[in-house]
């Protein structure tokens, strides 16, 4: 006898615009099947930012969305004006689903498209870099972003792209990063990128300067395979990789943490189009193959996408991708979902079938352990616009108030050495990083002195705005050096 098969309990959400119709279908393909799960529905968006609820989710829902932990959310309007938040971001947050996964494949020549052979994949670092948005004005003239990249978060979506690539047969991750000029950011992610590469053999790994790597997503797409890179690149590279492909309609995407996951299509609630069953489901049920492996169901995640892929083939087609010659069948929103119904248990004949691996992918994101440090010195930040900002008139003026615990070791303007021996021609602005170390060579500092040193330069009637301390750890520099320093 067999056994009854475990259910899986998500959460859905019908959303606005298209959202109801293209989950109506998602869930009918779902359903047929024989995806074992079980459905909370919880209500967002629209109606619920029309309530006065500015983060457009209910705080009912909240509780629905940690227990279940699985969520494929539709589409929503975001009301135009007044306060309302990114849903997205507000979920993302708090759920702490720290990885961000898009898909881009071209389906060629049955859906046009410059590259025929796009198949690639952004894993995109979601909650650090300078999206933790820390910024500050300092003085009249500067104003600065904090750029946080951390060990766990590097390690959690890293692995998290490894971990991706078995799942799902692919065979390279290629991280990209800009660690030629940010040593200690972009450095420690390609760092830990090299480390965590070595536990994957069976997996291809490469680095590239993100510049060059992202003129690659645009000019030769079909030579990447999974990408692995932190935030503010991964959600420029991801528009970058949508548009070449042509498919933006098509796409599925997911939001992963250690404790929950939501799964969407890439577009909107396409108000223009909603409620006419004319709509393509195809992002959207994209984002729920995509779920179904999470969640381990990787043979049916592979049973759907196949016969979504032989629909494609077959050249029955929503309208936004029919094209009268090419495409051999105009059908609707539920017609579509009918027609990969129709075709469950085939493969596409001439597309690449997809067989997904048994588990999906689940990482855990850990803390590390605590490394001996050293304080060194300080960078002491100054706002300074006297003496026609000479830097030799604030280098001598910081060399009298050093005392006998520090020396001034350089004066630095935009990163560039301008004290001592700096270049006239050196532009600067009214914002100087003044670099101290231990009066002895290799020696340390405490707290106290630094505390000392800032007073004695306040009392010289120089205005410090912040000060940033240099460690060192296990002996290793925990800072970076000036430009010519
Ligand atoms: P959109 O993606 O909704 O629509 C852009 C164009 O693509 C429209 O012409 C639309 O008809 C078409 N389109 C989109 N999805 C389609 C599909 N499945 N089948 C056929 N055609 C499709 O983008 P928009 O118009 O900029 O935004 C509309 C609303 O969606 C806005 O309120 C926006 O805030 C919201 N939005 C929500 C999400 C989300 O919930 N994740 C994402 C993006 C936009």
């Amino acid at each position: 006898m067999s056994q009854p098969q475990e259910k899986y309990r998500v959460t859905i959400a019908y959303g606005d615009g298209i959202g109801p119709e293209i989950m109506r279908a998602t869930l009918a393909v779902l359903e047929a099947a024989g995806a074992p799960l079980e459905y909370d529905v919880i209500e967002i968006g629209e109606k619920v930012y029309r309530q006065g609820i500015t983060s457009g989710i209910p705080d009912e829902a909240w509780e629905v969305l940690r227990r279940n932990r699985v969520f494929l959310k539709a589409p929503i309007t975001t009301p135009q004006g007044g306060g309302y938040k990114s849903l997205n971001v507000t979920i993302r947050k708090a759920l702490g689903l720290f990885a961000n996964i898009r898909p881009t494949k071209s389906l060629h020549p049955y859906v046009e498209t410059p590259y025929p052979d796009i198949d690639l994949v952004i894993v995109r670092e979601n909650e650090e870099d300078l999206y933790a948005a820390i910024e500050h004005r300092q003085t009249t003239e500067v104003v600065q972003a904090l750029k946080l990249v951390t060990r766990p978060g590097s390690e959690g979506i890293i692995r998290y792209a490894f971990e991706y690539a078995r799942a799902y047969g692919r065979r390279k991750v290629t991280c990209m990063s800009k660690d030629n000029i940010l040593k200690l950011t972009d450095g420690l992610f390609h760092k830990i990128f090299d480390e965590i590469a070595a536990e994957y053999p069976d997996i291809e790994s490469e680095h590239r300067i993100i510049d060059i790597g992202a003129a690659l997503v645009a000019a030769r797409p079909e030579t990447l395979d999974v990408i692995v890179t932190l935030n503010l690149y991964g959600d420029i590279l991801s528009d970058i990789a949508a548009q070449v492909a042509g498919s933006v309609g098509l796409g599925g995407s997911a939001n992963v943490g250690t404790h929950a996951a939501m799964f969407e299509a890439i577009h909107g609630s396409a108000p223009d189009i909603a409620g006419k069953d004319i709509a393509n489901p195809s992002g959207l049920l994209n984002a729920a193959v995509m779920m179904l492996v999470h969640l381990g169901l990787a043979d049916i995640a592979a049973r759907i996408e196949n016969a979504w892929l032989r629909t494609i083939e077959d050249g029955i087609h929503t309208a936004d991708i029919y094209r009268p010659g090419k495409s051999k069948k105009k059908v609707g929103t539920q017609a579509f979902a009918e027609a990969v119904i129709a075709r469950l248990g085939q493969e596409p004949q001439h597309l690449k079938p997809v067989h997904f691996r048994k588990p999906g992918v689940s990482v855990e994101i850990r803390p590390t352990p605590r490394q001996p440090k050293q304080l060194v010195g300080v960078d002491v930040f100054i706002d300074w616009d006297e003496a026609e900002r000479d830097p030799n008139v604030l280098g001598r003026k910081l060399e009298a108030l050093a005392g006998e615990a520090f020396r001034l070791r350089v004066i630095t303007n935009r990163g560039v050495k301008v004290y001592p021996g700096g270049l006239p021609e050196t532009f600067c602005t009214d914002h100087w990083r003044c670099r101290f170390v231990a009066a002895e060579e290799g020696g340390t500092v405490t707290p106290a002195q630094i505390l000392d040193l800032l007073r004695r330069i306040h009392e010289a009637g120089l205005e410090f705005i912040k000060t940033e301390h240099l460690y060192t750890f296990d002996g290793q520099r925990g800072f970076s050096l000036a430009q010519a320093e």
